[in-house]
């Protein structure tokens, strides 16, 4: 058994200090505990992305993963809001789809669904436009609520964990901001996009709102460009769009984002009625996905971007096998 300090506890330290506990080691977890990107609302699982229609690289296998370790977590009594009843990704053309189509793998479970069939007033009722040409339904996607499944995580791992801020650390030790030094047989980074300037990171940050609505727009999450779908508390209506900036911004949602917003949803859905809620926003940090050794000896999970709950648990279990320990 070895010790293993981890420093940041979103969905990247969460997930391994899970991981490292279920299998025999000891943990200590240092988390700040503000600006975590991983209390978002409602997280999607889908590795189709972006209006290109790429599929994540391991997605299917990142997406099966995540939804292993969130059973596992039931089992041991943990409520953590999700659905896994699909994504829908709206396909605005014939060429796109032809495109899509091309670079679905066959053994990723999808169906190809007619858009009057998801239309308001018929029996799936997903609200979605009629000017759709089809709709992709990635048949093992879906969403879950980002906090209570990284809280879960943490809890569950039975970890110590410290509330505090780490100033610098080696291979085996850190510094806390009041002076505390902790000692390990390794150490890991997982401070995300807030905590990239200790770190040294030059890594683009990448700022997303979410509007918190009482119901959801659509019973099924829908993505193209915005993503809407159900949360614990009714549904969210949001995106990662802001501009990438080299550091961490505290800024919220700009006037002109809304209105970007709204228009992509006003195009997407064919009612907007559930009523603003409040509104979340969030920063991620983007690039290259970061998971291995440092020079220093330390190790880095992190860069996750928009895939932090679709690879973050994964990435956290070759991590670890890489560390050894
Ligand atoms: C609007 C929006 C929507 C998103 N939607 C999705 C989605 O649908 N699906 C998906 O998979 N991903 C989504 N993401 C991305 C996902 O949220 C991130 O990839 C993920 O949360 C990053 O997790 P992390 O653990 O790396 O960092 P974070 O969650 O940011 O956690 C880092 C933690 O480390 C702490 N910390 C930082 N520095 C220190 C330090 N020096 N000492 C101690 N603690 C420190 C911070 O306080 C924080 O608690 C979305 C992001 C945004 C912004």
């Amino acid at each position: 058994m070895s010790h293993l300090l981890i420093l940041g506890g979103g969905i990247a330290g969460s997930s391994l200090a899970y991981l490292a506990t279920q299998t025999g080691h000891a943990v200590t977890l240092v988390d700040a505990g503000f600006e975590s990107s991983s209390s978002v609302p409602s997280a999607l699982l889908n590795p189709v992305r972006g209006q290109g229609g790429q599929v994540v690289e391991r997605g299917l296998e990142g997406m099966r993963f995540t939804w292993s370790l969130l059973e596992n977590l039931e089992r041991q009594g943990f409520a953590v809001p999700h659905a896994r009843a699909g994504v829908l990704r709206p396909v605005p053309d014939q060429k796109t789809f032809e495109r899509w189509q091309g670079r679905i793998p066959e053994d990723l479970p999808h169906r190809w669904l007619e858009v009057p069939d998801l239309m308001g007033q018929n029996v799936q009722g997903q609200n979605i436009q009629g000017h759709w040409f089809k709709v992709l339904e990635v048949s093992e996607g879906g969403w879950l609520d980002g906090n209570a499944f990284t809280r879960a995580l943490r809890e569950a791992s039975g970890a110590r964990v410290i509330r505090g801020m780490a100033e610098k650390w080696t291979s085996k030790s850190a510094t806390l901001e009041d002076g505390t030094r902790l000692e390990a047989d390794g150490v890991v980074w997982c401070g995300g996009s807030w905590g990239a300037v200790r770190a040294n990171l030059t890594s683009p940050h990448r700022r997303g709102s979410v509007l918190l609505l009482e119901k959801p727009l659509s019973k099924i999450p829908v993505s193209f460009g915005i993503y809407s779908a159900p949360s614990a508390r009714g549904g969210v209506l949001g995106a990662t769009y802001e501009t990438p900036t080299s550091l961490w911004t505290p800024a919220g949602l700009p006037l002109k984002s809304l209105e970007w917003l709204l228009n992509k949803a006003a195009h997407t859905f064919e009612t907007l009625e559930p009523e603003f809620r409040g509104l979340w926003t969030g920063s991620r940090l983007g690039g290259e996905i970061l998971c291995g050794p440092r020079a220093d000896g330390s190790f880095i999970l992190s860069g996750l971007g928009s895939k932090g709950f679709l690879l973050g648990p994964l990435l956290a279990q070759d991590l670890l096998e890489r560390m050894g320990i």
